[in-house]
């Protein structure tokens, strides 16, 4: 049988437990939170470097052109200075430079068709790798929605849940109070817990004779004689 006390410890150790609960969640919830949020970070910079190595590809492309436009224009003048040059050897010296110059655009031509090359396949990679991550984005930010959204409800259910524990913890008289704060202090939840079979329903222990009957008579609050918690019998 389960004395009057002990059914009201057994009320009050319940709306611990879902005390208990709702604090761990308000706990945890901002963590995970952070950690979406940590993620999508990172999805944004991921997206961010996609877009700058394409900005860099554009850069350099611009500087070859830029280079191959100035060493078109050398070309123009070495061109107009040969025909106003009066010596043969001038005359060649400028051929020589016209070849170089020449050569440096045929260079400069296939340099500018690696990067517009790679510029092609970046693009084309990253609107397919941008897509991906921006699908991933919203994923997490609907995660992090629905988190935030558990934290307002459990925000509104701490408080109903710390009411009930206040209306369970007045039904206790005071001894009975202080035995179960003294039981509860270091120990996990439960820690009313029944007994059956002669074992301790905490830590699955047998206990002693003296005790096993001690909690079938229910007259006094009964604890177990190894991990301490208050113990009662249903039968
Ligand atoms: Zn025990």
């Amino acid at each position: 049988m389960v004395s009057d006390a002990l059914t009201k410890m057994l009320i009050l150790q319940d709306r611990d437990m879902k005390l208990q609960q709702v604090e761990d969640a308000l706990k945890n919830l901002p963590v995970e939170q952070r950690d979406c949020q940590a993620r999508i970070e990172t999805l944004k910079a991921a997206i961010e470097a996609g877009r700058q190595r394409i900005r860099e590809l554009e850069t350099k492309g611009k500087s070859i052109e830029t280079e191959m436009a100035s060493v078109e224009t050398q070309i123009v003048k070495y061109k107009n200075q040969q025909l106003q040059v009066k010596k043969n050897e001038e005359y060649q010296a400028l051929t020589h430079e016209i070849e170089t110059a020449g050569r440096k655009i045929s260079d400069l031509e296939s340099e500018e068709l690696e990067v517009l090359y790679e510029l092609d396949e970046a693009r084309k990679t990253h609107a397919e790798e941008e897509k991906r991550l921006l699908g991933q984005i919203e994923m997490e930010q609907r995660e992090l929605a629905v988190l935030r959204e558990k934290e307002e409800r459990v925000k509104g259910e701490r408080a109903a849940a710390v009411s009930a524990r206040e209306a369970a913890d007045a039904e206790l008289d005071n001894p009975t109070r202080s035995k179960y704060l003294q039981v509860a202090r270091g120990l996990a939840f439960p820690i009313v817990v029944e007994m059956s079979a002669h074992k301790c329903g905490g830590c699955h222990m047998r206990v002693s004779n003296a005790i096993d009957s001690d909690v079938r008579a229910a007259r006094e609050i009964t604890t177990c004689d190894n991990c301490g918690r208050i113990l009662y019998s249903a039968s």
